[in-house]
C-alpha cells in the first residue's frame, strides 16, 4: 500500500475542509495555551515528535509493526497535497491529544452526541445518531453525499465524547487515537475479538463511548471509557444506546463523578453554583432519559421510533433534541445544537439526514436522503 498516494489523493478531495480546519484549530489552540501562533506550532511539533517516537513494544501490540512509517508517509502526503507546514500537520495530528476531543466515527460519519441502535426492527437494523455542537461548526460536521465506506466492512462502529477532566495519564503515547478502529477492522474478525483488541489497546483511545456492532450477527457492546478504565455495556432487547458526556458504568460513573469534583473544588466552585456543574448534571438526565426512552421504544423498534428518540423534547436538561440550552463553553457563551439527526440503514445503503439551519433547528428540517457507496 502506498501511505502516501492514498494521503495525497485524500488531502487533494478535501483541500478547502483541512484548510479551514487547521486554521480554527491553530487559533483555538494558541489561545488555550495563550501563546502566539509561531510559538503553537513549535510546540505542537515537541508533542507530535515525542508521540511519534513512542512506538509501542511490538510483542505486546504486534498490530503496530509498520505503523510509525504508515503514519509519516500519511502525513508527507496531506503536507504535500494541502500545503501545510510541519507546524501545521503536527497541528492537525495531536489537537485531539491536547484537548481530549473525540473525532467523528470513521464509517458512518458525524457519530457524535448520542446514539441509538436497534438490532432487528421493521426497516432492519437501524443506527440513530445526533450530532450536538456549537451552530458554527455545522460545515465540518456533516457527512458528504454520497458517503463512501469501505467495501467488506466487519463492524459498525461510532463514539460519542466522554470529556474527563484530570484524567490519568495513559503510559502510551503514540498517535493511534480513532485509528484504533481501523486497526480493529483490519485485525478482528468477531465481536469478542473485536472487545478483547480494544481493551488489549486500552491506553491507545478514550475519553470517549464506542459502540461496536459485528455486522453479520448484528450483536453489538457500548464501552465505556476514560484514558485508562472501561466498562462495557452489553445489548438489552437488541438495543445499545449512548451519549455524550456521561457514563452509565457504576464503576465509570463513580470515577467520572470524582474528576468532575476535582475540577469544581480547583476552581474554588460550589457545585450547585457552578455552570459547568449544572452542563454535567444535565449530562447525566439526558442518559437517564435516553435508556427510558429506547426501552419504552424497543417493544416496537422501527425508523418511526429512532426518529421518535432522536427528536424527543422532554425539558431541559432532560431532551434529546437540544435547541441551544446549556453552555458548553463558558468563555465563548456557546450553547448546544443538535445541529444534525442522522439515521443510517446500513442493509438498505441509505442515510436519512436533517440538518439545522439559520432559520430552523434540525428538527423542523425537511429530511435529506443519501446514498452510501461502498468502495
Ligand atoms: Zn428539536
Amino acid at each position: 500500500m502506498n501511505w502516501y498516494k492514498k494521503a495525497y489523493k485524500y488531502g487533494i478531495e478535501n483541500k478547502k475542509d483541512i484548510k479551514t480546519l487547521v486554521e480554527n484549530l491553530k487559533i483555538s489552540i494558541s489561545k488555550m495555551f495563550n501563546l502566539s501562533l509561531p510559538e503553537t506550532e513549535k510546540k505542537l511539533i515537541k508533542i507530535h515528535e515525542e508521540r511519534i517516537n513512542a512506538v509501542p513494544d511490538l510483542i505486546k501490540y504486534p498490530e503496530l509493526k509498520g505503523m510509525q512509517e504508515r503514519i509519516i508517509e500519511e502525513n508527507r502526503g496531506i503536507m504535500d497535497s494541502v500545503s501545510l507546514t510541519y507546524g501545521e500537520i503536527a497541528i492537525l495530528r495531536n489537537y485531539r491529544y491536547i484537548t481530549n476531543i473525540v473525532s467523528p466515527g470513521p464509517i458512518y460519519k458525524g457519530n457524535d452526541c448520542t446514539l441509538v441502535y436497534f438490532a432487528d426492527s421493521s426497516d432492519g437494523p437501524i443506527i440513530g445518531n445526533n450530532i450536538d455542537d456549537w451552530k458554527e461548526r455545522i460545515w465540518q460536521r456533516i457527512p458528504k453525499e454520497p458517503l463512501i465506506v469501505k467495501k467488506n466492512l466487519k463492524f459498525w462502529w461510532g463514539n460519542v465524547s466522554a470529556g474527563i477532566f484530570y484524567d490519568e495519564i495513559p503510559p502510551e503515547k503514540f498517535p493511534l487515537e480513532n485509528r484504533i478502529f481501523e486497526v480493529m477492522e483490519e485485525h478482528c474478525e468477531n465481536l469478542k475479538a473485536a472487545v478483547e483488541f480494544l481493551i488489549r489497546y486500552k491506553f491507545f483511545w478514550g475519553g470517549q463511548n464506542a459502540m461496536i456492532i459485528e455486522k453479520k450477527t448484528k450483536e453489538g457492546v457500548i464501552i465505556e471509557k476514560s484514558s485508562c478504565r472501561y466498562g462495557i455495556r452489553k445489548m438489552e432487547n437488541g438495543t445499545l444506546y449512548t451519549t455524550a458526556m456521561s457514563f452509565a458504568d457504576p464503576k465509570m460513573k463513580e470515577y467520572l463523578a470524582g474528576r468532575r469534583m476535582e475540577r469544581i473544588i480547583k476552581k474554588g466552585e460550589k457545585w450547585n453554583e457552578s455552570i459547568e456543574a449544572e452542563y454535567w448534571d444535565g449530562c447525566d438526565k439526558r442518559y437517564e432519559n435516553l435508556a427510558r426512552l429506547v426501552k419504552e421504544k424497543s417493544k416496537n423498534p422501527s425508523l418511526k421510533s429512532i426518529i421518535e428518540i432522536l427528536q424527543n423534547h422532554s425539558p431541559f436538561p432532560d431532551c434529546i433534541c437540544l435547541h441551544g440550552q446549556g453552555r458548553t463553553n463558558i468563555e465563548l457563551d456557546h450553547t448546544n445544537y443538535t445541529i444534525a439527526s442522522i439515521i443510517t440503514l446500513p442493509m438498505r445503503k441509505k442515510q436519512i439526514i436533517w440538518t439545522c439551519s439559520e432559520k430552523k433547528f434540525a428538527c423542523q428540517s425537511e429530511p435529506v436522503w443519501r446514498e452510501i457507496v461502498e468502495k
